[in-house]
């Protein structure tokens, strides 16, 4: 596990507002928002980004997402989703994770 911020998240060693979680993932709300709804998908098993991720992840993450935007009302009006991969995309956390926000109508523009 190491320091990872989202291995501790996952394991409770770090408090989070928890949204979903099964086997494969864990899902938390973002603590900086930009949206109404700001949830970020994280599978259990650590990879540092989406290079590393497998099929059977994928298909746990795009699972999660269905089901977080229908729990969050917002599988009717939209949502965006969102991975950032490395330095020019803007990874903070270099646990795989996907952004999943809605709520609102976002901007068009996304860099
Ligand atoms: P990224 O910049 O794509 O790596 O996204 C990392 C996200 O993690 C950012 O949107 C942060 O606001 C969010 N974040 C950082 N620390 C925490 C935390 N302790 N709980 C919830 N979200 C966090």
């Amino acid at each position: 596990m190491g320091d990872c911020l989202f291995c501790r998240i996952i394991a409770g060693e770090i408090p989070s507002n928890k949204v979903y979680e099964n086997d494969k993932v864990f899902a938390f709300r973002d603590i900086n928002p930009q949206a109404p709804v700001h949830v970020l998908i994280v599978p259990k098993k650590h990879m540092d980004n989406i290079l590393a991720c497998d099929a059977d992840t994928a298909a746990a993450l795009t699972d999660a997402v269905r089901a977080i935007a229908e729990q969050e009302g917002v599988e009717q009006s939209g949502f965006r989703v969102v991975s950032n991969c490395g330095k020019d995309g803007a990874q903070s956390v270099n646990h795989l994770h996907v952004h999943l926000m809605g709520g609102r109508a976002l901007a068009e523009r996304m860099a």
